[in-house]
């Protein structure tokens, strides 16, 4: 076939292995056949994504053929919208970004004029909410997420909000993992970096070293010639932060941002829980429209009527222009952090639209069984699946420990690395679910709980959390999930033996012999070995078997009946072989 007259099938989702057949014109045995190959055991009702199906076809080699993927997402549009001629000035929005303890919290806290760095739960910022302050009259909003996790989230989502991301760097401690990390966050969501460097109060700050860091990192100060602003600062003394804050609005100035108001008002879940006498309590982005109280509003799945605004401070608010985060309350379920919101005419429409968005999301996700990720871990399966990854999490440092030697000792026996991830004290947190992401590791909690939109969290991005108070408990689920990382083997049973009296007709694909189960039983379906003598000559099957020349499920030790062999080669049976039945199984080795 030309490549011009390439036959289109369209995916929409995922495709089940019947339709994919009869669509590529290939019987259903030769498809389920190459994903056995591929380490897939499928039924024909399976269904199987978009990239699974791509790759099989791949794999195939059939040409002529080309996917598409079919669209039926109803979902908001997530990108930034075109701006129109009555677009107006916005404030910026600006994420602080860095590595651990460089002091990302304590530049927010400082800058914000309090103090939450005592609250936080065992130091690390549970989640992500905004602020928004005044410098010189001007207005910036911060996105408060000290753990990166957050943006991964929203990033996923497709929504690209921040316009500036600070990178907070320790004049004493240099460019670090994380540092990294945000460099290419702000790089990828196309954001404008300014660099804090800071704790420049401290006795070992470099600022010119860790300029040079940068620089190697590839961010180039302008001070030596690059684009890069750099402002050296202590979050914690508040040395400089004026200037930071001014470089900011600069910023912002030359990226000209703006945002139309007279549209419906539009933006992004950052925050959603639910409260006591409340219901939900919704953080949200505006970033195009007003949202005012009495609005009908959508989000994914969830929808509701903003029966409660308030800002940051909780002071009431009648109405949010773009770029403002507000807390609303009267979404009848809990939107998901980072769904994109907008606001509708009217309750029917609002609910129609969340059922749309909830159906869309279930095709998008529900429907494939076998995904590319199942097919590509299936194809290398022989270099990675043999390790175990978790993460440990316990209520103190002792029961950490206790787990961790514990599951050390689980016996494996050499076929299974356990590969610790991660350990800590405290709750499953966020940025343990983003560790799991993706790298099949299982989180394991003892004496510790799981908040509700960790919980969620993870729910969405398929990663497992499983906590227990009985360490036994545990190890026995680490174990049950280290046996499915084995590989499989071949299981033979016997299950039966027969000689051969006679051997009445002899065709060459088949053979129908007569002769006494000795042992066990004969039913079709069985292989056979043919024994002779002492030799084992040929590998048979068994098609169908006899009694008085009828048909029977079973022949039973002692009986004597007719039985037909189906033979993979030209094998002769003769009579006083011995035909020993067994049956042959893919089983998975256990610990
Ligand atoms: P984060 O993990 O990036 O949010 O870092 P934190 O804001 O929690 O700061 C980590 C530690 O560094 C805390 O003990 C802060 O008091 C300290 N710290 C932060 N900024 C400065 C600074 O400018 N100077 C000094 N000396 N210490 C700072």
């Amino acid at each position: 076939m030309a490549e011009a007259e390439a036959k289109v099938i369209q995916i929409a989702g995922s495709i089940t292995v019947d339709e994919l057949s009869k669509a590529l014109g290939l019987s259903v045995t030769s498809l389920i056949g190459e994903l056995f190959k591929q380490g897939i055991v499928a039924t024909i009702n399976q269904r199987l994504d978009f990239d699974t199906a791509a790759l099989i076809i791949d794999e195939l080699n059939i040409k002529g053929v080309k996917l598409e993927k079919k669209n039926t997402t109803t979902q908001i549009s997530q990108q930034r919208r075109e701006l129109s001629e009555k677009a107006v000035a916005r404030p910026p929005v600006v994420a602080i970004m860095g590595h651990v303890d460089h002091g990302k919290t304590t530049l927010l806290d400082t800058l914000l004029h309090k103090k939450t760095v005592e609250g936080e739960a065992g130091g690390i910022t549970q989640h992500i909410s905004a602020y928004q302050l005044e410098h010189e009259g001007r207005k910036i909003t911060f996105l408060d997420t000290p753990g990166h996790e957050a943006f991964a989230a929203i990033r996923q989502h497709g929504a690209m909000l921040t316009d500036i991301v600070v990178i907070v760097v320790a004049a004493d401690d240099g460019v670090k993992p994380q540092t990294i990390e945000a460099i290419k966050f702000a790089q990828g969501a196309n954001a404008k970096i300014i660099v804090a460097i800071n704790k420049i109060d401290r006795e070992g700050a470099d600022i010119p070293r860790t300029m040079a860091d940068l620089a190697q990192n590839g961010l180039q100060p302008e001070e030596w010639g690059g684009d890069i602003t750099m402002v050296p600062i202590s979050a914690k003394r508040g040395d400089n932060l004026e200037k930071l804050l001014e470089m900011i609005l600069l910023t912002s100035d030359i990226e000209e941002l703006k945002a139309d108001v007279e549209i419906p008002s539009e933006g992004l879940v950052i925050e959603s829980h639910m409260e006591m006498g409340k219901g939900s309590v919704v953080n949200l982005l505006v970033t195009g429209g007003e949202l005012k109280t009495g609005e009908f509003i959508v989000a994914g799945s969830a929808y509701g009527k903003v029966r409660t605004m308030v800002d940051f401070k909780g002071r009431p608010k009648g109405k949010a222009t773009p770029s403002t985060p507000v807390t609303v309350t009267g979404f009848k379920e809990l939107p998901n952090f980072g769904d994109s919101f907008i606001e509708v005419a009217d309750e029917k429409t609002a609910r129609k639209m969340a059922l749309l968005n909830a159906q869309a999301a279930q095709d998008a996700n529900a429907s494939a069984n076998v995904t590319s990720t199942d097919l590509l871990r299936m194809m290398s399966r022989a270099d990675n699946a043999k390790v175990f990854n978790v993460i440990i999490k316990g209520d103190v440092l002792g029961s950490v420990t206790s787990v961790v030697d514990s599951l050390k000792l689980i016996d494996t026996k050499g076929e299974i690395t356990l590969n610790i991830v991660a350990t800590g004290v405290g709750d499953v947190t966020e940025n343990d679910v983003y560790m799991a992401e993706g790298g099949e590791t299982v989180i394991y909690g003892f004496n510790v709980g799981v908040p509700v939109n960790i919980a969620k969290m993870a729910a969405r991005d398929k990663v497992s959390i499983r906590t227990f108070k009985v360490i036994y408990e545990l190890l026995d689920d680490a174990k049950r999930e280290m046996e499915k990382l084995l590989p499989e083997e071949v299981v033979e049973t016997e299950v039966g033996e027969m000689k051969v009296l006679g051997v009445f007709r002899t065709e060459r694909t088949a053979i129908i012999a007569g002769g006494k189960i000795l042992t066990g039983n004969a039913k079709p379906g069985y292989l056979a070995k043919v024994v002779r003598g002492k030799d084992e000559i040929g590998e048979v099957e068994v098609e169908s078997v006899q009694l008085e020349k009828m048909d029977v499920k079973e022949l039973a030790a002692g009986e004597t009946g007719g039985i037909a062999l189906k033979l993979n080669k030209r094998l002769v049976v003769e009579i006083n072989d011995r035909l020993r039945f067994f049956t042959r199984e893919m089983k998975k080795k256990t610990l």
